[in-house]
């Protein structure tokens, strides 16, 4: 996808998992690839990462809950790249916990981080897209978008709210040229699951393992999707003849969710 050449990215919560995969693949495509999360030194490995593919890096570290950082974040990415022309909001948090047992300050945490998050980094750097006439907005929400399970409501509440956030942007852009899309993938095989499976273990009293093949079991190709099949959709919705998709979520859950 030649088209992606010299393109900038923002990949948030791009120290680890799907974040990074997603930071690698836009390196592979040549795009200079701004990285925020909340741990400098997993930042400073992952540019370092995307330095050995022979792209530009910039690791920032930015609270995306705090709409004074990411602010402060555009401006630092405007003096090192002259801004993004491409916003992967990736950064996200997923605890669960049975509704009634669930603490306000976790509900009001979760919504914080993968919502408002969220909005934070599209009122921020849209602004810029419009100017430009070319745009892409990618938000990583999940099949928790669009279907619900027991004991995260809170995550469940935040993945149908960015949806819905994508599609009415969606709509609002349509005239552009900034096309918004969501991605919703089923189990990933990075940190974030490794830790609810062994949490989940815990409660249980199952084994690690045992918790992972119930994960795996409940998608058809019973398996965890690897953090570089999210990555390659990324780069494909970024890429110049994808430009009228948008307002759509696409799952990449190995056939778990078919709506
Ligand atoms: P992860 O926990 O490995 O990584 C999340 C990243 O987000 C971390 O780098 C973290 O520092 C960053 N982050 C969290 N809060 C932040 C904040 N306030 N400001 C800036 N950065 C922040 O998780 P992952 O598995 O790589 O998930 C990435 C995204 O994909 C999340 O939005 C998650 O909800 C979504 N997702 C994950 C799965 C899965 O199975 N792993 C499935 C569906 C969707």
């Amino acid at each position: 996808m030649a088209t992606l050449r010299e393109k900038n990215v923002l990949v948030t919560g791009g120290g680890r998992g799907i974040g990074r995969a997603i930071a690698l693949a836009f390196a592979s495509e040549g795009c200079r690839v701004a990285i925020t999360g909340r741990t400098q030194a997993s930042l400073d490995a992952v540019a370092k990462e995307i330095r050995a593919k022979g792209a530009k890096a910039l690791p920032l570290c930015c609270d995306v809950t705090r709409k004074d950082e990411v602010d402060a974040l555009n401006r630092e990415i405007a003096g090192e790249f002259g801004g993004i022309q491409i916003l992967v909001n990736n950064a996200g948090m997923a605890p669960a916990a049975a509704f009634l047992e669930m603490e306000d300050r976790l509900w009001n945490q979760v919504l914080k981080v993968n919502l408002t998050g969220a909005y934070h980094c599209c009122k921020v750097f849209l602004p810029a897209m419009i100017a430009a006439k070319w745009g892409r907005i990618i938000n990583i929400a999940s099949t928790v978008a669009k279907v619900a399970y027991p004991y995260i409501a809170a995550y469940t509440a935040s993945k149908h709210g960015l949806l819905g956030l994508t599609r009415a942007l969606a709509i609002e852009m349509a005239r552009t040229g900034v096309t918004v899309n969501a991605i919703c993938p089923g189990y990933v095989e990075t940190e974030l699951t490794l830790g609810n499976a062994a949490r989940m273990a815990e409660k249980t009293g199952k084994e690690v393992e045992e918790v992972l093949k119930l994960f795996k079991s409940a998608t058809p190709q019973n398996r965890l999707i690897a953090p570089e099949e999210v990555a390659d959709l990324a780069v494909m919705l970024a890429s110049e003849s994808t430009g009228g998709i948008t307002g759509q979520a696409i799952n990449v859950d190995g056939g778990a969710v078919m709506v």
